[in-house]
């Protein structure tokens, strides 16, 4: 049963994949490997890009991570150098030392200023800050604690409220007996010109963000971002903690924004501060060239696919199709009885050629077969309608016959005559004279009647058994009645002895009918009319002629007449 089914569904699948779709599907599974052999070189370019890309930041964000601690350890120098200076000089003398020598060449240096144990600006290199107490300071407090150099996280400055970085450096931590310290106030603008060079590159953001997660700096175009908590902005919620959270000083992590965008974020410490650079990297940005040119490259394998398949479909008409399309047209003509049908060579594929000459040869053996059948059907047709023992017509050769004079005599108005013969006493001759014998007999009277149809232009034939006929067109009654008679005296005369006859030779009896053949009579009643005429000249006593009153052509001359 499911052999059955499965055969079946077999059947279906081959209507359904005819040659064309078969050759398509075939040039699809040959192009199917190198196209996905591209989709995975291409797929492949694409991670290597990313990658390369992720790298390049990373570097990137490395160096100007090495960058700003740079500016953090110059700071870290200069805030020593002075520490020095105060532990070497007094407060007075420092400060001037102080205001001379800020060097030029810092800029990311604001001010400097020498900070009482209290935390009483006492002196700075920007006057106003004078006076200014700054000891409630984390970062200044700190220092003093820890009695090393330490960072602020972001604050607005006391006097001018402009966000500002605060350095301080315990002068303690050269001279244990000092208590001041030096504070520096850093160029928050500096750090985000040194992140300049991270901005403007689509898909990127860089961040310097404090320990707390205040973003300190940013590159121009981010400048908003100043001061805000990592957690406020767009599509750095996610990561702000990550990023804060690790300890190691750089890392770089993948994360889903919360617009959806695939990104990858790079985070470095600086070191000596609790700050962090984060750059982040918008996948997709980034790899929108190269996904550009993996489009194209679908569209140009789409192409060529598309190109493969009209090339397998046309490729499959031209050389399969169409050839044995021309065969079958040829089968076809062939079938139809055109025996002259060939296919032509020059139409066809060279490999087709030899099935091409295998059909021809075939189709002329079967033409050649086919004459000769028609000639032996012809040779049948005649023999089917000719007596063997006279030669002359058989029974169904007169019919034919008849039926076609009928016509002929129908459309040209003429007359036909019919005389019906029938040997007188002839068992009588057989057993007289044995059977071979009267076949003979017969066959001499059938002569004699080819004869007479000859002369007179009519067509004998042998009716059956010992009985003749012989048509006569265009004949009229008195011809046939004459010619009747001449059939008589004619097998009269060749004395073929017939002694059990009252006549001492064989005789005949001949009945004569004649008509204009029109739509209200039959051939098969002209018959009929000579048999009754034949029946008559029987009756009156055979070897003689007699005319049946057919079509009403009676002759007066006092022949005897039937019916
Ligand atoms: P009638 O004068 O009334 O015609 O008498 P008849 O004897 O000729 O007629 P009947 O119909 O009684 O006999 C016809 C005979 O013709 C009988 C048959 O043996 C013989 N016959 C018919 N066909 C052949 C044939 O092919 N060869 C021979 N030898 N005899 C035939
Ligand atoms: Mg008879
Ligand atoms: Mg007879």
């Amino acid at each position: 049963m499911s052999g059955v089914s499965f055969n079946r569904n077999r059947v279906k699948l081959k209507k359904l994949l005819g040659i064309r779709a078969r050759l398509a599907l075939l040039a699809v599974m040959l192009v199917a490997p190198l196209m996905l052999e591209r989709v995975r070189s291409l797929e492949d370019a694409r991670a290597k890009q990313i990658a390369m890309a992720s790298e390049e930041y990373a570097n990137i964000t490395l160096h100007t991570a090495e960058t700003q601690r740079e500016v953090v350890s110059s700071v870290e120098t200069m805030l020593k150098s002075a520490a020095y200076i105060r532990a070497s000089s007094g407060i007075g003398r420092s400060c001037e030392i102080l205001r001379a020598s800020l060097p030029t060449n810092l800029p990311w240096i604001r001010s400097i200023m020498i900070v009482s144990k209290e935390g009483v600006v006492q002196c700075s290199t920007l006057n106003m800050l004078v006076g200014l107490n700054i000891g409630d300071r984390d970062y200044f407090r700190k220092a003093q604690q820890t009695r090393d150099f330490d960072f602020s996280d972001y604050l607005f400055a006391r006097v001018s409220n402009r966000p500002i970085l605060m350095a301080a450096y315990p002068v303690a931590a050269i001279n244990p007996e000092e208590d001041a310290v030096v504070v520096a106030g850093i160029n928050l603008d500096w750090m985000s010109k040194i992140m300049a060079k991270l901005g403007g590159r689509p898909g990127i953001s860089a961040l310097l963000v404090d320990s707390a997660g205040v973003v300190l700096a940013a590159p121009a175009e981010e400048a908003s971002m100043i001061g805000q908590q990592l957690n406020n902005v767009p599509l750095l919620t996610a990561i702000a903690h990550k990023a804060l959270v690790s300890d190691t000083p750089m890392g770089s992590l993948p994360f889903t924004a919360a617009d959806g965008s695939q990104r990858a974020i790079s985070f470095a410490r600086i070191p000596g501060t609790q700050s962090r650079l984060i750059v982040s990297i918008d996948e997709a940005k980034i790899t929108a060239a190269i996904n550009r040119d993996i489009r194209t490259a679908y569209l140009q394998l789409g192409l060529v696919c598309l190109f493969v398949l009209i090339g397998a479909l046309i490729g499959a008409e031209k050389l399969i199709i169409n050839p044995i399309e021309v065969m079958t047209g040829m089968a076809r003509r062939f079938g139809e009885g055109d025996w002259s049908a060939r296919v032509s060579h020059s139409r066809l594929p060279s490999e087709f050629m030899p099935l091409a000459r295998a059909f021809n040869a075939m189709a002329a053996q079967l033409s050649q077969r086919e004459r000769e059948l028609i000639a032996t059907n012809d040779r049948l047709t005649v023999m089917a309608s000719i007596d063997m023992l006279t030669g002359l017509a058989n029974r169904r050769g007169f019919q034919s016959r008849l039926d076609f004079e009928w016509m002929k005599a129908q459309q040209y108005h003429t007359e036909l005559s019919l005389l019906m013969i029938d040997v007188d006493h002839f068992k009588l001759y057989n057993d007289t004279y044995g059977h071979p014998e009267g076949d003979a007999c017969l066959a001499r009277i059938g002569e004699a009647l080819a004869g007479i149809a000859a002369d007179n232009l009519g067509f004998a034939g042998r009716y059956g058994g010992e009985e003749f006929c012989l048509l006569l067109p265009n004949t009229s009654p008195q011809k046939a009645l004459e010619i009747g008679e001449t059939v008589r005296a004619t097998v009269q005369g060749l004395g073929l002895p017939h002694i059990t006859s009252s006549h001492r030779t064989v005789t005949v009896s001949v009945g004569v009918a004649a008509t204009l053949p029109n739509d209200a009579q039959t051939p098969g009643e002209l018959i009929e009319a000579a048999d009754a005429a034949l029946y008559a000249a029987k009756h009156r006593g055979r070897n003689s002629v007699v005319e049946h009153g057919f079509a009403k052509l009676v002759d007066k001359a006092g022949i005897a007449m039937a019916g």
